[in-house]
């Protein structure tokens, strides 16, 4: 009988509506009323880990998670089942992705109805990552989000709604299986990445966005000696105002990791144009392009590649692949 670990986090799976309202914590986890639908088939053990709304989860957190997953690898538990909130779970799922092994099945779901609200989603998306993380196809596949039935990959998807039960969306590529009432399923392999291990993890990695008429002054307030690295949503397939420029010059003489994505939902960042602030020219000033990331997973990524001591050329390799 396979035993899968479940590491409550917080969020609104663990929410509930108030008289007012409101949805707030509550101080015993609604799901702890859970009866496992798999018994004599699965063994469940659950662990509250903390009780957070995921915009107050950090990179600490995100390792905290890390350290009780490898803890339970290392003492041959089958799969692991992380319940948070869905507002930054794209985050540390990728966060995962690159620091915990991909024979572990560990998979992560959240909910964007609480507890008592009419459609709840958070029991059945709680059972389906239940589900996942037992069967066999999810080995080696990475860390997967489940939600309103469909897997995806930690590496590519994204929150995409602020209130839709169907807000997590994989673009360009789509899910890469399905929970369907009877089973399951998979249908398609993943290109897999190395791991990671990390024991700590840096501070000061920021992510800004350029837009129409940046202004230069955002770059100047980062050219501190804080700044250990910068993740940059450009425009298009990789282009920056040219205002910009002496700036982003100044951080990279210092030698201050600079990586470009595309705030595009679809496509990757390319060094396509040869125009001043076009991709080419912030290319041979140093820039790194991640290809295929978002916004705030490049930069869990860049956090990721400082925290384990990568450095320049290594780093720009580490961070430049998005299948790395
Ligand atoms: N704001 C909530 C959170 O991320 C949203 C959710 O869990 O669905 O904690």
């Amino acid at each position: 009988m396979k035993t899968i670990l479940i590491l409550h986090t917080g969020g609104t799976i663990a929410m509930s509506q108030n008289n007012d309202g409101a949805v707030v914590p509550n101080s015993a986890n609604p799901l702890d009323t859970f009866t496992n639908p798999f018994q004599g088939k699965l063994k469940l053990i659950t662990e509250d880990l903390f009780n957070l709304p995921s915009p107050h989860i950090r990179p600490e957190e995100m390792l905290l998670i890390q350290k009780r997953i490898m803890k339970a690898a290392a003492a041959g538990i089958d799969g692991v089942v992380v319940t948070h909130g869905t507002d930054t779970l794209e985050e540390t799922a990728y966060f995962l992705d690159l620091t915990v092994p991909n024979d572990l099945p560990v998979v992560i779901t959240g909910a964007m109805r609480s507890a008592n609200e009419i459609g709840s989603d958070g029991l059945h998306n709680f059972q389906s990552a239940i589900q996942t993380a037992a069967s066999p196809q999810a080995k080696g596949k990475g860390v997967l989000v489940v939600m309103n039935d469909e897997i995806h990959t930690a590496r590519y998807v994204t929150k995409t709604h602020t209130t839709n039960v169907a807000t997590f969306r994989t673009p360009t590529f789509g899910p890469i299986g399905l929970v369907t009432k009877k089973s399951v399923h998979f249908f398609e392999k993943l290109l897999l990445q190395s791991c990671h291990p990390i024991d700590h993890v840096v501070k000061h990695v920021y992510l800004i966005k350029a837009y129409a008429g940046m202004d230069p002054e955002i770059l100047e307030m980062l050219n501190n000696s804080a700044t250990n690295g910068i993740v940059i949503e450009a425009l298009g397939a990789g282009n920056l105002p040219p205002a910009v420029l002496p700036a982003l010059k100044k951080l990279l003489v210092k030698k201050v990791p600079i990586v470009l994505v595309s705030r595009c939902f679809n496509g990757i960042a390319q060094e396509v144009y040869g125009y001043n602030g076009g991709g080419i020219q912030l290319s041979r000033l140093g820039v790194t392009f991640c290809h295929g990331l978002n916004g705030q997973k490049a930069r869990i990524k860049l956090l990721v590649g400082l925290s384990c001591g990568l450095k320049e050329q290594a780093l720009a390799d580490f961070v430049s692949d998005a299948v790395s």
